[in-house]
């Protein structure tokens, strides 16, 4: 650290993302992505007179790109804002909404509480209950920004909108934010509350359903009036933040709704597959809608299970705080990776024997 930094930044905790090695080729199950490529049309978009354009400035409106998401997601373009990243738009509300405080799961996105710390927002976190689900009727305080994953990481549980409804209407002195960075895969989006409700703001990432991590493409769903506060920061920072190749991509994958459509419902069988292989193997699994699952044994330490798989050739996310360190955290992969991970737990579990 330089001895110019401003102290309100020697002390942040910074985010830690998954490991992403290069010492050799791995079965990754760590960080969320997807197996399945961009679609066809995605890449075809992507294309050499769209490469030479990048000598101008991207869009700053991304017009296109909005009236597709607003076109395929019912909304109207004023209700619509696309980010660099979902992680952009958390950061955002963060800085826009925290005023009077945030609050947020015990365990949750990581990333929530340094976005907090960041901002000097005062925050409180609400403990999971004992099956690691969410209680809405807990999120009452009024005022604050209330942030809420749905589904939840790493635990993939899901809240219903009927409850997601309940603690939007339980504070309706401060932005509700619904993080549905997973909804792809099995939850209820509770997009339509947009229109019943001023306070509420759901995001949404193209990282995890549509296979565009490396893009760095978010969006979010609310009032205009929240809408206009988060441009008012896009113009205070960044307003070129989204490049003319994520803009052109995200555009033709909104286009191509149907590929992606399927590659989720191979993702939920494959977490079907996986589930029902683990607890065969003796493993504890959190019900799941995500691209994840949330697991953890008595025959195994979770941090044991964890390095001897990467010396297998696998990766997993696990997580050092107290109450889920027996856990981990894996990546619902294709098919073949879900058979060579379930073998490799296998093989580990015939070792200790
Ligand atoms: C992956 C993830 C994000 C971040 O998505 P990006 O759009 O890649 O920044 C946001 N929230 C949760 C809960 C996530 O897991």
């Amino acid at each position: 650290m330089s001895r110019f930094l401003n102290d309100r930044y020697s002390s942040l905790e910074v985010y830690t993302p998954g490991e992403q090695p290069k010492d050799k080729k791995y079965i990754k199950l760590n960080t969320n992505e997807s197996p399945f490529p961009p679609s066809e049309k995605t890449v075809a978009a992507v294309n050499a007179d769209e490469i030479r354009d990048l000598r101008l400035y991207s869009d700053p409106e991304c017009s296109e790109l909005k009236m597709a998401m607003a076109q395929s997601y019912g909304v109207k373009t004023e209700n619509v804002y696309v980010a660099n990243g979902s992680d952009d738009i958390l950061n955002f509300a963060f800085m826009a909404f925290g005023q009077n405080g945030a609050v947020f799961p015990e365990i949750s996105y990581g990333f929530y509480k340094v976005f907090a710390e960041l901002h000097v927002v005062d925050y409180i976190t609400v403990p999971l209950e004992k099956d690691f689900s969410i209680d809405a009727d807990k999120y009452c305080f009024n005022g604050r920004l209330t942030v809420i994953a749905n589904p939840n990481a790493p635990t993939g549980l899901c809240l219903s909108v009927k409850e997601i409804e309940q603690i939007v209407k339980n504070n309706p002195d401060g932005v509700v934010l619904i993080d549905e960075a997973y909804i792809d895969f099995g939850g209820e989006s509770c997009l339509p509350l947009i229109n019943k409700y001023k306070n509420l703001l759901v995001t949404g990432t193209f990282s995890k359903s549509r296979s565009m991590a490396g893009a760095r493409l978010g969006f979010c769903f609310a009032d205009k009036e929240i809408i206009d506060d988060l441009r008012r920061i896009k113009y205070s920072t960044n307003p070129y933040n989204i490049n003319r190749l994520t803009l052109v991509a995200g555009k033709a994958a909104i286009e191509d709704d149907a590929y992606y459509t399927e590659n989720c419902k191979r993702i939920i069988e494959n977490r079907e597959y996986t589930v029902a292989q683990l607890e065969g193997l003796g493993f504890r699994v959190i019900p799941s809608k995500a691209n994840f699952v949330f697991a953890e044994s008595d025959w195994i330490d979770g941090a044991e299970l964890y390095s001897k798989l990467k010396e297998k050739g696998i990766l997993v996310r696990h997580f050092d705080s107290e109450r889920i360190k027996n856990f981990n955290r894996i990546t619902i992969g294709s098919i073949e990776e879900m058979r060579e991970f379930i073998k490799t737990v296998k093989q580990i579990s015939e070792e200790l024997q």
